[in-house]
């Protein structure tokens, strides 16, 4: 199996709830924090597969999708206030998993690999 090199290289993955008050260069400054976390994190997967040619790509994977999660569930704990507008979507459990859901969506469905030329339900000509 190829290292996915060029995920990073070509990375479109969109930002998704850009709150509409902030200006253009907060705008400009989170995507561009945004997209650093996703390169480092497709750059770590492909430095740890170089490292160890032994191990399974789901693995690493796997592992990175579950550090993923646990920083997401982290940073996104709400303040506090029972009554604050900002940590309304991420105010319980359900709530944030609701959340968290919808972003794995969004991200699968945006991903050039979401699509493979190997899916069984792909018409061969
Ligand atoms: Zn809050």
């Amino acid at each position: 199996m190829s290292l996915p090199y060029e995920v990073f290289k070509s990375a479109t993955i969109g930002r998704l709830n850009i709150s509409e008050d902030m200006d253009m260069s907060d705008a400009d400054a989170n995507d561009e924090i945004f997209e650093q976390a996703f390169q480092h994190t497709v750059e770590f997967g492909n430095s740890m597969a170089e490292a160890d040619k032994e191990a399974h790509p789901w693995d690493i994977s796997d592992g990175l999708l579950a550090g993923a999660i646990q920083y997401w569930l982290y940073a996104h704990q709400p303040c506090g206030d029972p009554l604050c507008e900002d940590c309304a979507s991420v105010s319980t459990a359900e709530n944030r998993l609701r959340e968290l859901q919808q972003l794995v969506q969004e991200y699968a469905e945006e991903s050039q690999y979401f699509h493979s030329p190997h899916d069984i339900n792909v018409g061969r000509a």
